[in-house]
C-alpha cells in the first residue's frame, strides 16, 4: 500500500467520512475570479475577503515547506427536523462548532501519519486560513463544485465540512472528478433571495447565511420578504440538491443536535432567553452570531419583542 492510502485509511480511523490528497501547487483561475467577485462588492461587509489574497492562490505562502495537501470531509447530515413552525437553524450548526472538531481530528491524523506513515511536520485548518478550501478539495478528487457554489461528494453530497492538512512530504495525488451538475439548476431555482445570480455564481451579500449569521446588522430590507422563518443560515439550495438524496446520518457524537434544542416549539422560542442561548449554544456555530443578533431576528420574524 503507497503513503497516500495508507493516509486516507488513517483519515478514516479518524473519523472522517473521505479524504483526498493534492499537491500544494498554485490556483491562478481562482485568484482571478476571487478578484472580479470582489470588484462586483458580492462579499458584503466580509472585508476579511480582500486580505491575504496572495495565500490564498499559492498554499505555499502560507506554509512554505507545504508539499502536499491531505483534504478530508465531515458528514454532518442529520435526518432529523425542526418543527416546521419554528425558527430555523441551518443544519451545519445543529452540533458543536466544527472548526475544533476538524481540527481536533487532523491533529491526530498528523499523529498517525508522523508514527505509521513516515516522519514529517503538517499544520491543520478548516475555514482558519486564507486557502481555496472547495477548490483544492475538487482537486484532490472528492468531488466537483456544483452550480450552487458548494463541495458536491458523489458518495456523500453536499452536506459536509472540509478541513485540511499541509504537510511537507510528496504523495500519490489524486485526479479531480468532472462536474456532474449537467442540465439541473435546482439549487438556482430554491434560492429565495436570488444570492445564486447563475450557476456558479454567489452574491454572498444577498444570501441568508450572510444576512442572518456575518451581517452585523439585522437583515437588510430588500431581503427580509424572503427570510421566511430562518433565524441562522439557510439550507434551501443544500436540501434541493438531488444529490443529497444519498446523504446519510452522521455518525459524529459532538454533531449530535440535542432533545432540548430539537423539542423546542413556539412558545419556547417565544421566551427564548440569554440563558436559554447559553444553555442550548454553547460551543455552537451559534456564538457567531451572538444572542443580540438572534435577539433582534427574533423580534423581526415577530416571535419576541424586544421592548
Ligand atoms: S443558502 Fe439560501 S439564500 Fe444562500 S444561496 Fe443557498 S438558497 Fe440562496
Ligand atoms: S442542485 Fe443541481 S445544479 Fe445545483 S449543485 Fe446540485 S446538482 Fe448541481
Amino acid at each position: 500500500m503507497n503513503d497516500s492510502l495508507k493516509i486516507k485509511e488513517l483519515a478514516k480511523a479518524c473519523g472522517f467520512d473521505a479524504c483526498g490528497i493534492t499537491s500544494a501547487e498554485c490556483l491562478p483561475k481562482d485568484s482571478h475570479y476571487l478578484q472580479q467577485w470582489l470588484n462586483n462588492r458580492f462579499n458584503g461587509d466580509m472585508a476579511y475577503m480582500e486580505n491575504h489574497k496572495e495565500k490564498r492562490a499559492n498554499p505555499k505562502l502560507l506554509i512554505p515547506e507545504a508539499k502536499s495537501i491531505v483534504v478530508v470531509l465531515l458528514n454532518y447530515y442529520s435526518k432529523l427536523q425542526q418543527q416546521p413552525d419554528v425558527p430555523q437553524i441551518a443544519k451545519y450548526a445543529w452540533g458543536k462548532d466544527y472548526h475544533f472538531i476538524i481540527k481536533e481530528k487532523l491533529k491526530e491524523l498528523l499523529s498517525l501519519i508522523q508514527s505509521e506513515v513516515k516522519p514529517c511536520n503538517g499544520t491543520a485548518f478548516c475555514d482558519s486560513a486564507p486557502l481555496f478550501e472547495r477548490r483544492l478539495a475538487e482537486r484532490a478528487g472528492l468531488g466537483w463544485i456544483g452550480k450552487s457554489t458548494m463541495l458536491i461528494n458523489p458518495n456523500l453530497g453536499s452536506y459536509c465540512f472540509i478541513g485540511e492538512l499541509l504537510l511537507d512530504i510528496e504523495l500519490e495525488y489524486d485526479q479531480p472528478i468532472e462536474s456532474k451538475c449537467n442540465n439541473c439548476e435546482a439549487c438556482l431555482n430554491a434560492c429565495p433571495t436570488k444570492a445564486l445570480l447563475k450557476p456558479f455564481s454567489l452574491n454572498a451579500s444577498k444570501c441568508l447565511s450572510y444576512q442572518t449569521i456575518e451581517l452585523k446588522s439585522d437583515i437588510e430590507k430588500d431581503i427580509l420578504p424572503y427570510s421566511g422563518l430562518k433565524l441562522f443560515g439557510c439550507d434551501n439550495c443544500i436540501e434541493v440538491c438531488p444529490w443529497n438524496k444519498k446523504a446519510i446520518q452522521n455518525n459524529t457524537t459532538q454533531l449530535q443536535p440535542t432533545i432540548d434544542f430539537l423539542s423546542m416549539t413556539k412558545k419556547d422560542w417565544e421566551n427564548f432567553s440569554r440563558s436559554d442561548f447559553k444553555r442550548l449554544f454553547k460551543n455552537s456555530p451559534l456564538q457567531r452570531a451572538g444572542y443580540k443578533k438572534l435577539r433582534n431576528r427574533l423580534n423581526q420574524m415577530g416571535f419576541i419583542s424586544n421592548r
